[in-house]
């Protein structure tokens, strides 16, 4: 496990899994109604190391309405209804179990909220010690569970970057495992199972377009690893979806990256109600960047008050309760429409990535 960690610091750059790639369709646990159906693709190797809570296999709704609005076909996965109330669990599930297989008795997260809850559940049921590292600025239902699961958790001012610095020191001084964004390789490989999910739902007709509410990239690579995957073993043909980036005007270090092919040196992140984006320093950004121009993507930003009439709205209008960075995505749906990057005839996909009630 050590020589893991020091490949993936001494490299600066994340540790990704490859497999020696055969499975077919008919290896898909048909029978198995979460995300491990695509256990032969994730890396446990003795399933009864799996930790799971029923994550993934979440529904895709067909916004009708949203449909007649703006002429195009419009669809949203709503992640909401997870284990934890969010996508983190997917993540969570894998890492947690491969920390199990691999012996690990403490695992260590800095967090903007949503994967502190998940981790502090996902240790709780595997029986491993869990250290939740989160901005004060948290809302307190997002601190709450953590206790609630049985973590320890430490509060810090400032945003996840800060939190990520402790985590560092404390994984130096304590020995313990870093479940940080990208600096282990499972929890990408539990992300992973959304690209799959998304394909085998849609008949592996994967849509034109898919808008991602962006923090530290882990969905947004996670995918498109699982789409080149599933390319590669013939499970699908065709182009693949273009990849859009959703941040918020208040932290939007992939915009700047995109737009200006760097991040500023005094680069500055304003707190945002969309939680989950406030990443002012994502490790993976080069593999974020490298997927949005592999798919010929687009990255953009939307303001606080966009997101919150976009979540009144889409409340109203869908009944759908979205949380901010879902909200995020829609607003950033209406304006590629309006440029028309986002063409007639196309397929655009939302995320609604956590519960809206977490956020009270
Ligand atoms: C973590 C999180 C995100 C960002 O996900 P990444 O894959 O890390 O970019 C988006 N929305 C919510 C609700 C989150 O918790």
């Amino acid at each position: 496990m050590h020589q893991l960690q020091g490949y993936a610091t001494c490299c600066q750059q994340p540790l990704v899994t490859r497999y020696h790639l055969s499975a077919n369709k008919q290896d898909i646990a048909h029978n198995v109604y979460n995300m491990w159906r695509y256990a032969t693709m994730l890396p446990v190797l003795n399933p009864d190391n799996i930790v799971s809570l029923n994550e993934g296999w979440t529904p895709i709704h067909s916004l009708q309405k949203i449909q007649q609005r703006f002429g195009r076909q419009v669809l949203l996965k709503d992640e909401s209804v997870n284990p934890t109330g969010s996508f983190k669990a997917r993540g969570i599930s894998v890492a947690v179990s491969k920390a199990k297989e691999l012996g690990v008795t403490h695992c260590i997260i800095p967090t903007a909220g949503n994967a502190g809850g998940a981790l502090s559940a996902y240790c709780a049921k595997a029986g491993i010690k869990a250290t939740v590292i989160m901005p004060r600025i948290t809302p307190v239902t997002l601190q709450e569970e953590c206790r609630m699961y049985g973590a320890e958790l430490i509060l810090v001012d400032g945003l996840i970057n800060a939190c990520g610095k402790l985590a560092r020191q404390m994984v130096e001084e304590t020995g313990a495992f870093d479940m940080s964004t990208l600096k282990e390789p499972y929890r990408l490989e539990g992300k992973k199972t959304i690209g799959y999910e998304l394909a085998e739902q849609l008949q592996w007709q994967l849509p034109d377009v898919i808008i991602y509410p962006t923090g530290g990239g882990t969905g947004l690579i996670g995918m498109w690893k699982a789409f080149r995957e599933m390319q590669q073993l013939g499970w699908i043909t065709g182009k693949l979806p273009r990849m859009v980036v959703i941040q918020t005007q208040n932290c939007a270090p992939m915009i700047q990256l995109f737009e200006q092919g760097k991040i500023a040196p005094g680069f500055q992140a304003i707190p945002t109600m969309a939680y989950g984006l406030a990443v002012p320093e994502p490790f993976a950004k080069d593999m974020m960047l490298e997927v949005l121009h592999h798919s010929d993507g687009a990255a953009l930003t939307v303001t606080e008050d966009e997101i919150e009439n976009g979540m009144q709205e889409m409340a109203a209008t869908e009944g759908l309760l979205l949380s901010p960075e879902g909200s995020a995505t829609y607003e950033g749906l209406k304006k590629l429409i309006e440029k028309d990057w986002i063409h007639q005839d196309e397929t655009a996909l939302l995320f609604n990535t956590g519960a809206w009630y977490k956020y009270r």
